[in-house]
């Protein structure tokens, strides 16, 4: 197997005893993305670069990162050609848009929506993202080489130990098994995973039980266990990600958007 520079995020994931080593991987890269996006490097700077923030614009969520990240003048700088591609397009949105048909008085429930040029368009302008993209390709990359190292016996007892996966990551390694996972790992795979994410849950829920009973003003005096985060735990573990993570802000800029 090609080691090091592919299986060593892996292994670090795995040791880094988050519920989720696919969580830990993901907010890596997400860190990553946004300071490539938004950081000291300046990539916005570089008309190539410009030319696909253009194209491809951001998400909510990232929109929002980018904001708490700290670099204000960079952020205005990239809006300012985003929207004077968003400007030449909602022109030519509005030079086709009609009018649409009545709604009919007969009918209890309207039919759906029939899609316009114009709702396509909203839909693609917030669905597609820069940072996401970045963010994908990475994680695929991760997936593939998770997939290719279950060949190794003892990474496979790695993952047996492991407190396996967010069920928002669970979903997707289910997912691509179909393509990436080698048939002699098959049995393995669905064999322990299912039963790894079983026992894990149970566990979170175990934790959120006692978390409740330290609340308890009777249980005031008992031990906490690993129930002090059983909350945020309990979060990342149904739908991924970091629930209790700090804004990801830069200390590379005095520069502060106003009320931050
Ligand atoms: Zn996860
Ligand atoms: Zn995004």
């Amino acid at each position: 197997m090609r080691e090091k520079l592919d299986t060593i995020p892996i292994n670090d994931a795995f040791a880094s005893g988050d519920e989720c080593p696919f969580c830990y991987l993901e907010r890596d890269a997400e860190h990553r993305a946004i300071k490539y996006t938004i950081g000291p490097g300046a990539s916005y700077m570089e008309p190539e670069i410009r030319a696909i923030t253009d194209r491809r614009g951001f998400c909510r969520h990232h929109l929002h990162m980018m904001h708490g990240y700290g670099n204000a003048l960079g952020c205005a700088l990239i809006l300012q050609t985003y929207y004077t591609g968003v400007l030449m397009e909602l022109e030519r949105q509005l030079d086709s848009y009609e009018l649409p048909p009545k709604r009919s008085l007969l009918r209890k429930k309207p039919p759906v929506a029939e899609k316009t040029d114009m709702l396509a368009w909203l839909e693609e302008k917030q669905s597609s993202c820069f940072v996401c993209d970045q963010m994908d390709e990475n994680m695929q990359r991760y997936v593939d080489t998770f997939f290719a190292m279950l060949k190794d016996g003892e990474f496979r007892e790695t993952v047996e130990r492991s407190k396996g996966f967010c069920l928002h990551h669970f979903r997707i390694l289910l997912e691509e098994s179909a393509n990436s996972l080698p048939n002699g790992q098959r049995e393995w795979f669905h064999e322990k995973i299912p039963a790894l994410m079983q026992e894990n849950l149970l566990r979170i829920k175990e934790d959120l039980d006692w978390f409740v009973m330290k609340n308890d003003f009777r249980n005031a005096g008992k031990e906490w266990k690993n129930a002090r985060d059983a909350v945020t735990r309990g979060m990342q573990k149904l739908q991924g990600g970091h629930p209790a993570d700090p804004v990801f802000r830069s200390a590379d800029y005095g520069i502060k958007i106003p009320g931050k």
